[in-house]
C-alpha cells in the first residue's frame, strides 16, 4: 500500500525499522506528525563566502566543487574518515567526513555543493569537517535545522520531510474557514507547512510561523474553553454564610496572616454563592496555604458537606492528613487519608464511610478521584500544588459530585499572560506575605572543592539542634557521574556526617517506609535526610534549617526554588548550599539568581526567560499540552487574536460540530487528551 499522511512513518521511502524507531522516539509516528516537526532554526546557504574569507575554527558556508574523492581511511577504533579535495574556483580545501560513509557516498566528483561546517587549518591548507551540504541544483537555499536525535542526520530528516510534504499535497487539508484566514491575515495551512520547512525567504517562513503559532494558540484556547464549559452548571452546595469559622481560627497554634485572612474571606464568599467556586490560591512556598485550605474544609464540614484535598505525592498527602486532623478533629470534623498504598481492606472500609457521609474531609493522592470512590455530598474540591497535576486529573476530580466548588493551590507564580490561558476564568487570591518572623534563606553556590567546608557548616547547625536535607539527583549510581542517594548516604555516614543520624528517602521506597522515615525526621530522631526530589513539594518540617543540593546544575530554577522552600519555614535562620562543578553560562546564571533572590515571582520569570515557553509551558509544569512553535510570552498580540477567534468560533458553534469545524476539532482533540473534550 502506498504511504499516505496518516500511515506509519516506516512507510516513507528509506525509513526502515531503525530509523522509524528514532522518529518514534521524537514522538513522530506518521508522515503527518513529521510535518509538524518544526525546525528549530534555518541554515541560509545564500550567505556563502570564498574559501579565503572563511573564518578559522568557526562554522562557515562555502560553495565548493569536488575534484577528487579519496578512498576512505580506516583508523583505529573502527572509525572511518573520508576526504575529498574541492575548490571554490580559486582556492582549494579538503572536505573531511567522519564516520559517515553513507553521507560521503552521496557526494559526486565534479559536483558543486553548498556546504556548512567548521573550517580549520591555516592560511595555506584548510579543511571543512563534517559538513552539512546541499547540491547547487537545490532551489531552496534556506534549509531547516531540526531538533535531532542521535542517528537521525539533517539530510535524512530533510529528505523524509520532502516526501511527507508531497503526501500532504495529495490530500489537501485546511482547519480554518476562509473568512477567518481573511480576518486575521493568515496564510493557508498547506502553504504554512511547506514554508515552515522550506521557505524561499525569511518573509515566507515568518508568515508560516505566524499561521502555525496562531493555530496552536487557538487550539489551546478552544480546548481549555471546552473543558471549562463542562463545569458551568450551578452548584448544589450553596453554603450558609452565617456559620462562623472563629472557633477554628482561635484553635490554631498561630494567628492567620492578613493574606491568609483575605484568602479565606474570598473563599467563603464563593462557597456561599450559587455558582461553583473556581479559585486559584497563589502564595509562595511557606506562605501558609494549607491553613487557608483547612479553614475552607472546616466551613464546608460545618455546612454538612464533604471536602476532598488532593496532593501530588503520598508524602505530602500524609503530611496534610496530619495537619488537617490536628486542626479539625478537635471540632468534631473527621478526616481520612486515602492513597494508592492504602491497603485494599482499609480502602474498602473508607469507601463505605465516605459514601455514607461519615467522613467530612478526604485527603489523598489521585486515588481519591478513582471511579470506585463515591462521595455522599462532595461540596468542595481542593488541589494542592496544582501545577503537578495534569488537566485531565483536575477535570476528573471536578466531575465528582454535583458541580462542587473548586480551589486550586499553587506556589508556582506564573506571568500574567500564561495565567490567562492556564487559569482562564479562575478568580485569584494571592497570599503575598510570609508569616511573621521568617528570615530569607541564605543561599550559597559553591564548587565541589568546598564540599568539606560546607559540611563543616552543616555540622555546626546540627550541633545547634537543627536538621538538614541533602538532595541528590539520582537513587542509584550510574554511568552519569551524578550523585546518587544510596552511595552518598554510605559515604557520608563514614565521612562528613560521621556520628550524626542520617536516613535515606527516595521515590522507590515503599510508602510505609517513606512515611516511617518522614515521621522520624519530623520527630527529630533523624538529623539529616539524604533524599531525592521526593521532598520537592510541600514537605514541612520547620526545624530543618539547612539544605544541601548536590549536582545543582541538574535542576531548573523553579525546582530549585521549590526545593529550597523546604527550609526557612520556622523561626530559625536557614541556609541552602548549592554544589555544582558546572561552569556553563546557563548554570552560573541560575546559581546567581538563586543566591540573589528568594522572590518566587522573580525566579519564575527568569525561569521562563531562560527555558523558553515551550519547555516552561510543557505538560510537566502545568498539565497542558506542550507547544511546539508558539512563543506565548513574546507573542501577546497573536495570543489576543487567537483568544478572540476562539470565542467567535465557540459562540457560533459551541461544540465545533459543523462540518467546516470538524478538522479543527480533531486537531484540538489530538493536542489535548481526547477524553477531556469528549
Ligand atoms: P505552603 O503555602 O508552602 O503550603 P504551609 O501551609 O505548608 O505553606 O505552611 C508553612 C508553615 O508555616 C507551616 O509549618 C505552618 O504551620 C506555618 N504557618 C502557616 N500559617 C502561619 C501563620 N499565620 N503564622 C505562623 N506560622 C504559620
Ligand atoms: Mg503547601
Amino acid at each position: 500500500m502506498a504511504a499516505n499522511l496518516f500511515s506509519e512513518i516506516e512507510d516513507l521511502k528509506g525509513v526502515g525499522k531503525a530509523r522509524g524507531e528514532k522518529y518514534r522516539k521524537l514522538g513522530i509516528n506518521s508522515p503527518y506528525e513529521l510535518i509538524y516537526h518544526i525546525p528549530r532554526s534555518y541554515l541560509d546557504f545564500r550567505a556563502y563566502v570564498p574559501v579565503v574569507q572563511a573564518a578559522l575554527n568557526e562554522y562557515n558556508v562555502l560553495k565548493l566543487t569536488i575534484f577528487r574523492k579519496l578512498p576512505p581511511q580506516r583508523i583505529k577504533g573502527g572509525l572511518v574518515i573520508c576526504k575529498a579535495a574541492a575548490s571554490d574556483g580559486i582556492d582549494d580545501i579538503l572536505i573531511v567526513v567522519y564516520n559517515n560513509v553513507y553521507a560521503f557516498q552521496a557526494l559526486k566528483e565534479g559536483g558543486t555543493y553548498y556546504m556548512y561546517g567548521k573550517v580549520t587549518g591555516n592560511f595555506m591548507r584548510k579543511e571543512i569537517s563534517a559538513p552539512v551540504y546541499i547540491s547547487d541544483e537545490e532551489k531552496v537555499l534556506i534549509q531547516p535545522v531540526y531538533p535531532l536525535t542521535q542517528g537521525l542526520s539533517a539530510n535524512m530528516v530533510r529528505t523524509n520531510m520532502r516526501q511527507a510534504l508531497e503526501l500532504m499535497k495529495n490530500e489537501p487539508f485546511e482547519t480554518l474557514p476562509d473568512e477567518i484566514l481573511m480576518k486575521y491575515g493568515l496564510c493557508p495551512l498547506m502553504q504554512a507547512l511547506e514554508n515552515i520547512h522550506f521557505p524561499q525567504s525569511e518573509a515566507a517562513s515568518e508568515l508560516a510561523r505566524q499561521r502555525l503559532s496562531f493555530d496552536e494558540l487557538l487550539k489551546l484556547q478552544i480546548g481549555m474553553s471546552l473543558m471549562k464549559s463542562r463545569s458551568r452548571r450551578s452548584t448544589a452546595y450553596k453554603m450558609d454564610k452565617s456559620i462562623s469559622i472563629a472557633p477554628f481560627a482561635e484553635g490554631l497554634p498561630f494567628e492567620l496572616t492578613d493574606g491568609q485572612k483575605n484568602a479565606v474571606r474570598d473563599i467563603i464568599g464563593d462557597l456561599c454563592r450559587e455558582v461553583p467556586m473556581n479559585r486559584l490560591l497563589q502564595g509562595d512556598v511557606g506562605s501558609g496555604k494549607t491553613a487557608a485550605a483547612a479553614a475552607a474544609c472546616y466551613f464546608t464540614a460545618k455546612n454538612g458537606v464533604q471536602s476532598a484535598l488532593m496532593a501530588p505525592t503520598e508524602i505530602l498527602a500524609s503530611q496534610h492528613f496530619r495537619t488537617l486532623s490536628e486542626f479539625l478533629e478537635p471540632f468534631g470534623v473527621s478526616v481520612c487519608l486515602l492513597t494508592g498504598s492504602t491497603t485494599a481492606k482499609k480502602k474498602a472500609e473508607l469507601r463505605e464511610k465516605i459514601a455514607a457521609g461519615d467522613i467530612d474531609v478526604i485527603v489523598g493522592t489521585h486515588a481519591i478521584i478513582q471511579k470506585d470512590v463515591e462521595y455522599k455530598a462532595l461540596g468542595l474540591v481542593i488541589t494542592d500544588e496544582q501545577h503537578r497535576f495534569g488537566v485531565a486529573q483536575r477535570a476528573a476530580l471536578a466531575e465528582k459530585g454535583d458541580a462542587p466548588h473548586k480551589l486550586v493551590m499553587s506556589a508556582t507564580p506564573i506571568p500574567r499572560t500564561l495565567a490567562l490561558i492556564i487559569y482562564g476564568d479562575l478568580d485569584i487570591s494571592a497570599i503575598t506575605q510570609l508569616p511573621k518572623g521568617r528570615k530569607p534563606v541564605q543561599t550559597y553556590a559553591v564548587t565541589g572543592k568546598l564540599r568539606h567546608r560546607a559540611f563543616g557548616f552543616v555540622r555546626a547547625r546540627l550541633d545547634e539542634g537543627r536538621q538538614a536535607y541533602v538532595v541528590c539527583p539520582m537513587i542509584e549510581d550510574s554511568e552519569s557521574d551524578l550523585f546518587a542517594v544510596k552511595s552518598y548516604a554510605e559515604n557520608a555516614a563514614q565521612g562528613d556526617l560521621k556520628g550524626y543520624t542520617t536516613a535515606l528517602l527516595h521515590g522507590r521506597m515503599k510508602a510505609a517506609e517513606k512515611e516511617k522515615v518522614m515521621k522520624q525526621f519530623r520527630d527529630g530522631e533523624i538529623q539529616v535526610l539524604i533524599c531525592t526530589t521526593v521532598v520537592e513539594v510541600g514537605v514541612d518540617v520547620p526545624n530543618a534549617a539547612v539544605m544541601v543540593i548536590e549536582n545543582a546544575e541538574r535542576f531548573g530554577l523553579s525546582q530549585l526554588h521549590q526545593l529550597r522552600g523546604r527550609v526557612g519555614r520556622g523561626q530559625y535562620e536557614s541556609s541552602c548550599i548549592l554544589i555544582t562543578d558546572n561552569t556553563s553560562d546557563d548554570c552560573v546564571k541560575r546559581m546567581k539568581i538563586m543566591s540573589s533572590t528568594s522572590d518566587g515571582f522573580k525566579i519564575s520569570e527568569e525561569d521562563l526567560k531562560m527555558r523558553g515557553p515551550g519547555d516552561f509551558f510543557g505538560s510537566a509544569q502545568h498539565g497542558l499540552p506542550p507547544l511546539k512553535i508558539a512563543d506565548i510570552a513574546c507573542n501577546m498580540e497573536l495570543m489576543n487574536k487567537a483568544q478572540e477567534c476562539a470565542k467567535e468560533l465557540l459562540e457560533s458553534d459551541p461544540t465545533l460540530s459543523l462540518p467546516q469545524h470538524r478538522s479543527l476539532k480533531m486537531d484540538v482533540m489530538r493536542l489535548f487528551n481526547k477524553e477531556i473534550i469528549g
